[in-house]
């Protein structure tokens, strides 16, 4: 579904990548894993077109997307979920979903069901501003709101950040339906390596911007040198 081969990218004189080659599987979730500054974020924007590659490949279904903008790629099937839970608060939840849906045309009643199936949280309370929602609940919404462009691969930054550990449980269960039941594809960016590989397929872990490991979340787990010294657990 992705690939990425050799893939540089910095801050002026901060190289942030270096030559990071890794895939990620159709129907799989793939967790990118690694302290603070290890390069996790600016990969996801590089991939998504937020942020410019100085040099490498990403590819998307065999198609070469490293120049594509970011408002191009969610017609190529990819939807970006930066960390932060980026919401408009004053607007209601539905009109939140609403927006995510604009990229692919008219908004109709059954792709909002369809999501307000997914989050039945949210089902309950579609005519309140997001304002009111709980941290959990607004990472379902900013999840809900790129489901809404149909994408075949959902780039997640950091989903766990400052959640209880209940409802990171919940929000991985659901992304694991999504993948097991629509095909779907994952990249999820994670710090909280632990709960990550309990529900990737496939696990990748950078350091200063270097991939040091790329296996199995089953492998990953069961290796305590890499634990310790990479995955703080
Ligand atoms: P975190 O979990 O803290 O976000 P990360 O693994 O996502 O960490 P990045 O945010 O991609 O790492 O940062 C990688 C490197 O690039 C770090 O050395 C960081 O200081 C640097 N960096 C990130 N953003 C900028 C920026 N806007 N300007 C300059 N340097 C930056």
């Amino acid at each position: 579904m992705l690939k990425i081969t050799d893939l540089t990218a910095g801050y002026g004189p901060v190289t942030a990548l270096r030559g990071v080659s890794l895939t990620a599987e159709e129907g799989r979730i793939t967790a990118v894993l690694g302290a603070n500054g290890a390069g996790k974020t600016t990969l996801l924007r590089t991939i998504s077109g937020l942020h410019r590659a100085e040099s490498g490949t990403v590819e998307l279904a065999g198609q070469t997307i490293t120049r594509v903008p970011a408002d191009k790629m969610p017609a190529l099937g990819m939807s970006h979920v930066p960390e932060g839970r980026g919401v408009i608060t004053e607007l209601t939840i539905d009109e939140n979903l609403r927006l995510g849906g604009l990229a692919r045309g008219r908004v109709k009643a059954e792709e909002l069901n369809r999501i307000y199936s997914l989050f039945p949280p949210l089902d309950e309370r579609r005519g309140v501003p997001a304002a009111t929602l709980s941290g959990g609940e607004r990472q379902m919404l900013v999840i809900g709101l790129a489901l809404m462009a149909r994408p075949t691969l959902l780039l997640l930054d950091e989903p766990s950040l400052g959640l209880a550990p209940r409802i990171v449980t919940q929000i991985f269960e659901l992304l694991r339906g999504l993948v097991n039941d629509e095909g779907l594809s994952v990249l999820l960016v994670e710090q909280n390596a632990r709960s990550a590989l309990s529900v990737a397929d496939h696990g990748v872990v950078l350091n200063l911007g270097q991939v040091v490991a790329d296996d199995s979340a089953a492998t990953l787990a069961a290796d305590d040198q890499l634990r310790h010294a990479y995955l703080g657990f």
